[in-house]
């Protein structure tokens, strides 16, 4: 039978994977292989994809995909397998025995003072950004989901001035599959760090191993670092560290990154096999006695082959013959193999094939999951069931239950929403401005005393104080808004979205995975681009990216904020919301469309892991929130601040540089070119215009430029109506994306992607506003 028929509760056996090409790849990377067992663990609530448990984690793969795979039940009353069931704990050493387990010495030491580089390598979620955040001090964001880090970083092990580490995307195995994973792999191969740390989440170890054989093959200079023991011993299990470094070769530590236990010690093995370039001391997994040794033979036979191209291009030999015999296109380009040797390599594997009755990958597979299987089974005593992953089941039975999952949904988004905007926000919002205002007042008040020049008076109050000042004042808000969101993210929920949201997206023409970029998009469109990298397919990843700015971000909640508190100030959070929503309904509609016209074609299959819940560490949250403010402030005194000068200074001076009236200025005479465009929809006060224009720069300072340009708030209020208001906040919520927005756009899809984008969000606002127009005007709105 299919694993789609298998019933829900039930496990089984995989006898064999179907499908073709990278997907199927993939599928045995994550350890979907022939004899692996498999539970199903319960459908989305929309029924479709389904939630499986294989090698000890969960994975999501959608129903027409486990059509695919093929599975032969086990009995009920069969025991699960669990590795080390039948042994003792053995002792093995602790931590601080720094070096007692690895030869030391062999080989020459790199003169002094050689940088050693060092690439951070592990599945995503296993905890790398933790470790480098404790390697470096440095502060990355740090997720619980599965592509937090979207690109390199690079910092300096604290203590080692001459170490250099790199923060490299989550990668299964070195098959990319997604366009961050070949980030992955193209900077191990290509810029060939002095050594590796791979990190290993302890808690899944079969799926993290896999990924740490491919890099064994590599033979560079490494260290395993097992991370999460913390979770692993709490719930009585453990790792012979010691067996485990006989079985691979390489020094393993075991260490904590969120607890910083282990830590140290790992950067000195690190420091240590870089020093003195120490390979691993087995690379070669392949077992002779095992099923006759067909893949053994296969193997050794593709190295002879290549051994001289391998040599010649730089490229690791074990791991080039690897990939040729799963027919890797990529490698088997660089190699520039003949003719001759292309049909040899050819009829090799097809003997293989034949032997082993398995065809390539799935033997590759296999062969690295049985000697995974024997490390595991010699090392590593499970815990009987953890009490994490206990307690993820539970919160599970609720977020991903059949009924209950979108109504929490909804009522988590719903009161991230209104304690945002309706109780915390607008509280230390006031605290904040209260004390802006005070300022305020007593900078007049020296400044009267002064004697100060009108016109520098002029710019200090209207300028700073009421133009960056408003600003500054929603800086709360947007703090709170990210508090949830990484709030959200760290514990591992927003996972639970993607698998729940999944059927839904594919109506209009995405996968779960696209509800992440989106969800951040609300934060700032800037990285919610950049996470679009972590889509695997790049149709998929384009249209996300040209969804993301339906998103309202939070830079746009000044405008939101001042414009209903002045003109409806009853139904405050409920208009906001419906912005929001609008927003959201814009860019279904886009999809829709994009869905019919420019992207055709299917969403990509959903393969993802859904890492245990966890509760998000006070420091990693507190430190995120200090980089938004952080960014935020320097952003009101850097380009609001310019733009708001700038502003005044076109505001107050003619072409002739004389000050005048503001009617007279040059700002007057330029935003009356663009004026007449924005008529129709009512905003063609050149004020208004202005206002705008500066919102191109950053969405924060349309209310300040506006505040200047109208000499108060109830200059405002005096001068707008609440159907210009309207139509003026739809327009702000559609209208083109800021520059910095823009600008990430273009990086990721090209400049003329990023016009387009400008041009079409302009004419999107432009049609919204007007019927904004019209509806409020059928209502009696003026
Ligand atoms: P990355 O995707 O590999 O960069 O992983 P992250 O560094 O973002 O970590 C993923 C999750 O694992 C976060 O929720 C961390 O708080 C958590 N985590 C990291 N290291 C440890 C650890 O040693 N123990 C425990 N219990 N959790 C950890
Ligand atoms: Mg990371």
């Amino acid at each position: 039978m299919t694993l789609k028929e298998l019933q829900i509760g039930k496990r089984a056996v995989v006898t064999a994977v179907g499908g073709e090409g990278a997907l199927r790849q993939h599928f045995l990377d994550m350890g979907v292989i022939p004899g692996t067992e498999v539970e199903a663990v319960k459908l989305a609530p929309l029924g479709d994809p389904m939630e499986l448990r294989i090698h000890g984690y969960e994975l999501t793969l959608r129903l027409s995909d486990a059509e695919k795979i093929l599975v032969e039940e086990i009995p009920e009353n069969r025991d699960r397998d669990l590795p080390g069931k039948n042994r003792k704990s053995t002792e093995h050493p602790g931590l601080g025995e720094t070096g007692k387990y690895h030869p030391k010495g062999s080989g020459e030491k790199l003169p002094e003072g050689t940088k050693l580089t060092f690439a951070l390598v592990g599945n995503q979620n296993s905890g790398k950004t933790t470790l480098f955040n404790q390697l470096t001090g440095s502060n990355q964001h740090v997720g619980n989901f599965p592509g937090v880090t979207v690109d390199r970083k690079d910092g300096v092990i604290r203590g080692h001035a001459d170490t250099l580490i790199t923060d490299l995307p989550g990668i299964y195995s070195m098959s990319p599959y997604s366009g961050e994973e070949l980030v992955s792999r193209d900077f191990v191969l290509n810029e060939k760090p002095r050594a590796i740390i791979n990190i290993v989440d302890v808690t899944s170890i079969e799926r993290s191993l896999y990924l740490t054989m491919q890099l064994l093959e590599m033979g560079f200079p490494m260290v395993v670092a097992l991370n999460m023991m913390d979770e692993m011993t709490g719930n009585g299990g453990s790792v012979d560290i010691n067996a485990m470094e006989a079985m691979l070769g390489v020094p393993v530590i075991p260490i904590s990154a969120a607890k910083n236990q282990g830590v140290d010690e790992m950067v000195q093995h690190a420091l240590h096999v870089a020093e003195y370039q120490e390979g691993p001391l087995r690379q070669d997994f392949c077992d002779m006695n095992d099923h006759g040794g067909a893949v053994h033979r296969c193997l050794h036979a593709v190295i002879h082959l290549i051994d001289d191209h391998a040599k010649r291009k730089g490229i690791p030999v074990r791991f080039a013959a690897g990939k040729l015999i799963e027919g890797d296109p990529l490698i088997l380009k660089q190699l520039d193999l003949d003719q001759n040797e292309i049909e040899m390599l050819e009829h090799i594997v097809l003997q293989m094939e034949k032997e082993r009755g398995l065809d390539r990958s799935a033997a590759m597979a296999d062969m690295r999951f049985s000697y995974i299987m024997k490390v595991t089974e010699s090392c590593v005593i499970k815990p009987k069931a953890s009490r994490e992953h206990i307690r993820s089941r539970r919160i599970d039975e609720v977020l991903t239950g059949k009924w209950t999952a979108i109504p929490m949904f909804i009522l988590i988004m719903g009161t991230v929403f209104y304690l945002t905007f309706g109780l915390i926000g607008p509280f230390l919002q006031d605290l904040l401005q209260s004390g802006i205002d005070a300022l305020a007042a007593i900078t007049e008040k020296a400044m009267e005393q002064g004697q100060v020049n009108e016109a520098i008076r002029s710019l200090v109050l209207k300028g700073l104080f009421e133009g960056v000042g408003s600003v500054l004042s929603f800086l709360p808000l947007i703090v709170t808004m990210f508090f949830f969101l990484s709030m959200l993210e760290d514990s591992g929920y927003i996972a639970r979205v993607a698998f729940v949201m999944d059927k839904l997206l594919r109506r209009i023409g995405l996968s779960g995975r696209s509800i992440v970029p989106m969800l951040i998009g609300f934060g700032c469109t800037v990285p919610a681009v950049m996470s679009t990298r972590t889509l695997p397919s790049d149709r998929d990843r384009r249209m996300t990216i040209l969804l993301t700015p339906f998103m309202s971000c939070t830079a746009k909640l000044p405008i939101y904020a001042f414009f209903v508190s002045a003109f409806f100030p009853r139904s405050g959070w409920w208009i906001i919301s419906g912005l929001y929503l609008l927003g959201i309904l814009n860019g279904i509609l886009m999809a829709l469309i994009f869905k019919k016209t420019l992207f055709k074609g299917e969403a990509v299959p959903f393969v993802m892991e859904l890492p245990n819940y966890r509760l998000p560490g006070l420091k990693n949250v507190l430190q995120l929130l200090w980089d938004k403010a952080k960014d935020f402030l320097q952003r009101a005194f850097s380009v609001i601040l310019i733009a708001t000068l700038i502003v005044w200074f076109l505001n107050h001076f003619d072409f002739r540089f004389n000050m005048v009236e503001a009617e007279a200025g040059m700002l007057a005479a330029i935003a009356g070119f663009i004026a007449p465009l924005l008529r129709p929809v009512g905003l063609g006060d050149w004020r208004i215009v202005t206002s705008l224009l500066s919102g191109f720069m950053a969405k924060e300072s349309v209310v300040s430029v506006m505040q200047i340009l109208f000499g108060s708030e109830q200059g405002i209020t005096a001068a707008v109506g609440p159907l210009t208001a309207a139509s003026l906040l739809v327009f702000s919520l559609l209208y083109t994306p800021c520059v910095a927005a823009i600008s990430s756009i273009r990086r990721e899809l090209g400049r003329g992607w990023a016009l387009g984008v400008v041009l079409w969000q302009c004419a999107i606002a432009w049609i919204a506003a007007l019927l904004m127009r019209l509806i409020g005007a059928a209502l009696g709105m003026a």
